[in-house]
């Protein structure tokens, strides 16, 4: 089985991207002071729209997230596929320095971190760092497909930026496929 990995950059954010995005993406954009983190933002939305649609051959504007918080209610929690079906797919996204990571796995929940080392107090731990985020953003799942938390594996993944690390965590043994759009998002506009 088969975990798709998408990665993008800051570089790739573009206001054409928007069009991409729901109005509840819209206004959590606009809740950002600093550009950065806007970019961050919408990169974020628009590649997992993107991976998603590429997955249930929709348009990425037609893809339906729930992002509603376990926590407090308001819409800036981990992101779920709605309306899918059985094909809804597990999916995480990551952000860090230049970097974002969208993780794809078409059978059930998955966890994904990115870090910039330099970022960190203490850089030679960033392995560690990525490898728990990943497993703990894996485990907020409620519903880990039947699998039990002992089921889940957590594995390395290259970055194609140097100074960063990051990891994937599954519930079983995965193959990743990697797709690279670091080169931008434009060209991928609606479908
Ligand atoms: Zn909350």
């Amino acid at each position: 089985m088969t975990v798709e990995v998408w990665w993008s950059t800051l570089a790739a954010a573009d206001h054409e991207l928007t069009a991409l995005l729901d109005d509840t993406e819209r206004a959590r954009l606009d809740s950002f002071d600093r550009p950065a983190d806007r970019g961050r933002s919408l990169v974020g939305a628009a590649l997992l729209r993107l991976a998603v649609a590429a997955h249930l051959g929709v348009g990425a504007a037609e893809v339906v997230l729930d992002r509603t918080c376990a926590e407090c209610g308001r819409p800036h929690g981990a992101p779920r596929v709605l309306g899918a079906g059985d094909r809804r797919p597990g999916v995480s996204v990551a952000h860090s320095g230049v970097l974002v990571v969208v993780a794809l796995d078409p059978h059930g929940p998955v966890g994904v971190d990115v870090q910039r080392a330099s970022d960190l107090p203490d850089p030679g731990a960033v392995g560690d760092w990525v490898r728990r985020e990943a497993a703990v953003k894996a485990r907020t799942w409620t519903d880990l497909g039947g699998a039990s938390p002992a089921a889940l594996v957590t594995s390395d993944l290259r970055p194609p930026v140097g100074g960063y690390a990051a990891a994937l965590t599954t519930v079983g043994e995965r193959t990743v496929r990697h797709v690279d759009r670091t080169e931008g998002l434009r060209s991928a506009r609606g479908r």
